[in-house]
């Protein structure tokens, strides 16, 4: 669709656990091409707003649709194939594979899009290997792809996340405070990453502590706390918001 129109929408969304209202009543948009980002304290409900909408937790109420079609009830196998891929706020990799390995399950997770009664073939084999060696490259883990996670500096291990998210090449990339525990240095490259993403046109929804990092990167702003969504809007109108400085420097 053309770039402006929204790739996933979120409409009333509530994520209860038992009496705490992690997410409560969020409505909102993502614009196709762009990257919007989330800011809010801890506990505001950002990694369960995620968790909602790549089905791994289960929704109190609301509904979302990606690319028009409601897939607020499918099972959490099929969002990959929907085009959504994501990353987790803390780094779950498979410490007994190589790199690469990491890399091409997050091939494997689409690859059931083949009709399921033809094998893979080597034309089929040669095209995930490229698929695996592209993200490799374009994360910056070519030299790399031999080692074991645990061989990896923090940083490189979340760029492995995110060529596991990539490798299936989504429409839509939901990472979880990708830059989280990472020097200056590794920060700057995640920023220049998401935004080299985002001019291939990869629509991108981004939760990131970095306030600095989100004016740079983000198109769009949403505010949450207390599991509602407090602002949304341009970046440096996000960050002006009174209710968006009191909810993170506290009453
Ligand atoms: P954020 O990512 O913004 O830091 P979270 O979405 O992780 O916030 O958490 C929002 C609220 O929901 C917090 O109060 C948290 O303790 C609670 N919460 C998150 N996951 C669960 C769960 N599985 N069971 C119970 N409470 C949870
Ligand atoms: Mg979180």
């Amino acid at each position: 669709g053309p770039e402006g129109t929204a790739v996933l929408t979120v409409d009333d969304l509530a994520v209860h656990f038992g009496g705490i209202k992690a997410v409560d009543g969020v409505t909102l948009d993502l614009a196709r091409g762009k990257v919007s980002g989330i800011l809010g304290p801890n506990g505001s409900g950002k990694s369960t707003l995620l968790g909602a909408i790549t089905r791994l937790t289960p929704l109190t109420r609301g509904s979302f649709r990606f690319e028009g079609q409601d897939y607020s009830h499918v099972r959490p196998e099929e969002v990959a194939k929907l085009g959504i891929g994501r990353t987790f706020q803390t780094v779950r990799l498979l410490d007994d594979l190589t790199v690469r390995e990491n890399v091409q399950l997050g091939h494997d997770l689409i690859a059931g899009s083949r009709p399921w009664w033809r094998r893979p073939d080597s034309a089929d084999r040669e095209a995930a290997d490229a698929a695996v060696t592209r993200a490799l490259e374009r994360t910056g883990l070519a030299g790399k792809e031999g080692l074991r996670p645990g061989q990896l500096s923090y940083g490189l291990q979340r760029r492995v996340e995110i060529a596991r998210a990539i490798v299936m090449s989504p429409k839509l990339l939901l990472l979880d405070e990708p830059t989280a525990g990472m020097n200056r240095f590794e920060r700057e490259e995640i920023g220049k990453l998401m935004s080299d993403l985002r001019s291939e046109g990869l629509t991108q929804l981004i939760v990131e502590h970095d306030v600095a990092m989100m004016v740079d990167v983000c198109d769009h702003l949403f505010a949450m706390n207390s599991g509602q969504l407090i602002a949304s809007g341009t970046p440096t109108d996000v960050v002006r918001d009174p209710a968006v400085r009191e909810a993170y420097l506290g009453k």
